[in-house]
This record gives C-alpha cells, sequence and structure tokens, in this order.
C-alpha cells in the first residue's frame, strides 16, 4: 500500500480521495462505524464549498451568504465576495465524503490505530505495511501524541458544544452572538434545521451557556431538540512539526488554533492535496513548508481574534468596532472566504 490514512473524519476522506484520484493504493482506517458524527459548527466558508465541489462532493444544506455579528441589539454583517458558503449537518458531510471515497476504490475499514513504527522504507500500522502513513485523527491525535509531536498548552482552554433545533432558519448569515464570556453561533443546516454551537472557555452545561443570550435563546424556545448536545475541545493543540520520517499530519491533528473562525473544514481540504503531493514527490518536508503557507492567514487571524477578545473591554467593544468600520469586517469575513490557493493548482500531482 502506497498510503495509509488513519482518521476518516473530512481531512482523512479527501485525502484519501485526492490519493485515489493520484493513482496511489490507499486505505482509510476510522475507528467509528458508518456515518460519524461530530460537534461542529457546520459553516462550511466558500473556499470548502469550491474544493469539495472539485472532488465531486455536493453534500446537501443551506446557502449561506455572509456572517453577522451581534452584541444585544448592535448587529453588523457582510457578505462572502467569493460566493456562497453552505450550513452542512456533519453527518450529511460525513455520508457524501465517504460515499464518493468508496465509489473511487478506497478501503475503507473500521480500525482503530493503535501502534506505528517507521524505517527507511515505509511506515508500519499495527503489522501492516505502508509507503506512508497519514495521521488525520483528529484534534486530540493519539498518533500525533505517540510520535512526540505534541506540544503542552499554555492558553486557558475552550471548548465547544453544540445542538441541533427542528427550527425554520430566519437568516442565511451565519450569525455570531457574543456574550462576555462565550460566543454562540447559529448556522441553518437545512430548511427545517438549525445548528447552534457554543465556544466558551467557562465552564457549565449547554443550557447555562445559552442563557447568555436571551435573544437567541427566545427564538429557540420551545423547538424540538434534533439529537443530544455533542462537545469538543479543548480546542487549542500546538504541535512541534506537521511531519516526522514518513508521517504526515493533516487536519486537526497538525495543529488548531480555535473554531473562532469556523474554518476547519477548509483548512483539512486544503491540506489533503498538499499532503498527498508530497508523498508522490517523496518530499515530506515540502508539506511542512506548504502546511505554514496554507494557514498561515487563519493562524495568525485566530490568534489575534482570540487574544483580542480575551480582554474584556476588547471583547465588548468588538461589534461596535465592526459597526463603525465596516469595510474591516467585510475584508475579514472576504479573507475567511477565500479558497486556500494550491502551490500547484492543477491538483495533487501538480
Ligand atoms: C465546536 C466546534 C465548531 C466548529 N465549527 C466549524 C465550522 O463552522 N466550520 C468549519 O469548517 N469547521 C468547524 N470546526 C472545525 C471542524 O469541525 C474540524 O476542523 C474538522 O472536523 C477537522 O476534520 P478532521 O478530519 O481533521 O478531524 P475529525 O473530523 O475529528 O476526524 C478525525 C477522525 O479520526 C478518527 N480517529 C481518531 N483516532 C483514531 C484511531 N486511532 N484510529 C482510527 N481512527 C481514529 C475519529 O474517530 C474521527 O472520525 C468546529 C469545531 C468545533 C469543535
Amino acid at each position: 500500500m502506497d498510503l495509509l490514512v488513519v482518521g476518516g473524519g473530512p481531512a482523512g476522506l479527501a485525502t484519501a480521495l485526492h490519493a485515489a484520484r493520484a493513482g496511489l493504493d490507499v486505505a482509510v482506517w476510522e475507528q467509528r462505524a458508518g456515518t460519524v458524527d461530530k460537534a461542529c459548527g457546520e459553516g462550511l466558508m466558500p473556499g470548502a464549498v469550491t474544493a469539495l465541489g472539485a472532488l465531486g462532493v455536493h453534500p446537501p444544506g443551506h446557502d449561506l451568504r455572509g456572517i453577522r455579528y451581534i452584541a444585544g441589539p448592535r448587529r453588523v454583517d457582510a457578505d462572502f465576495a467569493a460566493g456562497p458558503g453552505r450550513g452542512v449537518r456533519r453527518t450529511t458531510l460525513h455520508a457524501a465524503l465517504r460515499e464518493t471515497v468508496l465509489a473511487a476504490g478506497v478501503r475503507v475499514e473500521q480500525r482503530t490505530a493503535r501502534r506505528v513504527e517507521q524505517d527507511e522504507d515505509g511506515v508500519s500500522v499495527d503489522g501492516t505495511r505502508a509507503g506512508h502513513l497519514v495521521a488525520a485523527d483528529g484534534l486530540h491525535s493519539p498518533i500525533r501524541r505517540a510520535l512526540g509531536l505534541d506540544r503542552p498548552r499554555r492558553a486557558r482552554p475552550r471548548h465547544g458544544l453544540r445542538r441541533h433545533y427542528e427550527l425554520v432558519p430566519w437568516s442565511d448569515h451565519v450569525e455570531v452572538h457574543w456574550a462576555p464570556h462565550a460566543e454562540a453561533y447559529v448556522t441553518p443546516v437545512a430548511g427545517d434545521l438549525v445548528g447552534v454551537a457554543v465556544l466558551t472557555g467557562a465552564r457549565g452545561s449547554y443550557d447555562d451557556h445559552l442563557a447568555a443570550f436571551p435573544e437567541l435563546r427566545e427564538r429557540l424556545a420551545g423547538a424540538l431538540h434534533a439529537g443530544p448536545v455533542r462537545g469538543a475541545g479543548p480546542l487549542r493543540q500546538d504541535t512541534s512539526a506537521r511531519t516526522v520520517g514518513r508521517v504526515l499530519l493533516v487536519g486537526d491533528a497538525a495543529g488548531y488554533v480555535d473554531a473562532l473562525t469556523g474554518e476547519g473544514v477548509a483548512l483539512a481540504l486544503a491540506q489533503a492535496p498538499a499532503a498527498v503531493r508530497a508523498v508522490i514527490n517523496g518530499d515530506v518536508a515540502g508539506y511542512e513548508r506548504e502546511w505554514r503557507r496554507l494557514t498561515r492567514r487563519y493562524r495568525w487571524l485566530t490568534h489575534a481574534l482570540l487574544g483580542a477578545t480575551r480582554m474584556p473591554p476588547a471583547r465588548a467593544a468588538l461589534v461596535p468596532l465592526a459597526q463603525r468600520l465596516p469595510w474591516l469586517f467585510a475584508a475579514t469575513v472576504d479573507a475567511l472566504a477565500r479558497p486556500a490557493r494550491q502551490h500547484q493548482a492543477s491538483g495533487p500531482s501538480g
């Protein structure tokens, strides 16, 4: 096998698809059975929609026109200049990706990877040999940890909680509601379904946090819950490197700052072809450079926003400032929307 991918989330499945289409013999190991759900805001930025479309993956959802920031009575919105994004339920996204991956002839096995060894010629995972290994095993990547690529965290941990409501969406913007200790991200994902994800560094249940958003709580009152609350975190994951030997980290496994800008899936989809290109070219170090380039704007912007909004006065000033400087808000939203540019636009094998 040329490439083993551990993790069957968006990063792993997109990597496998690029690899298969480039003619590599590739398999995916995913520890969970069937359609995989996950705590996520479920807003696909326009760049993610474009990248999925290029792979022939068109998950149904709800078009997103842009982003709206709300704090009490203040609100400001900006539309995506790069075309619409899409709110897509995680299970819908997973099913669409998985179906395309299987149709491309990739073997997807329900297996948990446990032990990784490597030598000059290849990688061995629990005794299965492959030329290279992509670890796309998520935020708390066990492979990253086992390979010693985890860096200790310094920041106060933030985490996310998400619930779906059976409601007709009232907006085609992703709404970000700001409260002193949490943000709520409202994403329409179907004609009768709205996802609400709360990001916070504070303790408490989903409903405790929702109490900080009275206007939103009123809108959601009485709506049926479609499924349980799902959580994820700590969100911030620092890594010392994205590659070691013949192993490449892709998606959240490669490091994560925060979900504040809703770009995780777009970034995973941008990293996938870069990793496959590195495998094909035998240039694993090239992936490290490409990863830095592809994620630079995300890392910079997310750190800046997180740092600023950690200070209560700056947090309170954010939405009024965005109202006063609409061009700055529009430019920021536009930056989020733009697809990450690959070095060789022609695909993984260049
Ligand atoms: C609250 C919250 C809100 C978010 N909102 C958004 C948003 O609005 N838009 C957006 O684009 N992104 C958002 N994100 C980020 C997005 O969810 C992630 O960036 C994305 O899921 C990363 O995909 P991945 O494939 O790297 O990881 P995952 O989707 O986590 O997939 C990793 C997979 O690896 C499997 N796995 C783990 N260990 C093993 C093992 N040992 N063997 C086999 N399989 C294994 C897991 O079961 C899992 O299926 C949000 C994240 C959070 C937490």
